[in-house]
């Protein structure tokens, strides 16, 4: 079953292109947080399935700004301990 937000099945068969999800692509430039919600949403609601989502990124670690590395077997880690808090910005 797909789950999307919409009250309905998307209407794939108009819109730009009349491809079918199942033989989408999408890319895009950069591995942080936004291109891989970006690839998830697409594959949630979008029904493209991940074979079709590429993603390039220009360094060797993948992420972005959340320093992510890893493997799907070995899993995955992303550097922590920098929430913003009230210390980072004194009141007087
Ligand atoms: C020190 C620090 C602390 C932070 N603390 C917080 C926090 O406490 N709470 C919070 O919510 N957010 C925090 N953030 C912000 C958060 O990490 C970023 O907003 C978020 O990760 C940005 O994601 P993004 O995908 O938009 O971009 P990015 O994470 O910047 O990813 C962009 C990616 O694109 C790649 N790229 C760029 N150009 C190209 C190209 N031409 N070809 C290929 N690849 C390319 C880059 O190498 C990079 O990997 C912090 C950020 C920093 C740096």
């Amino acid at each position: 079953m797909q789950h999307t937000y919409q009250s309905s099945e998307p209407d794939v068969s108009v819109g730009p292109g009349t491809t079918p999800p199942n033989k989408r692509k999408a890319y895009f430039v950069g591995s942080g947080i936004a291109s891989l919600a970006g690839a998830a949403f697409l594959i949630r609601d979008g029904l493209i399935p991940g074979e079709g989502i590429h993603i390039f990124e220009e360094l060797k670690v993948t992420g972005g700004s959340l320093d992510g590395a890893g493997s799907a077997d070995k899993g995955y880690f992303i550097h922590g301990g920098r929430m913003i808090e009230v210390n980072d910005f004194p009141m007087n």
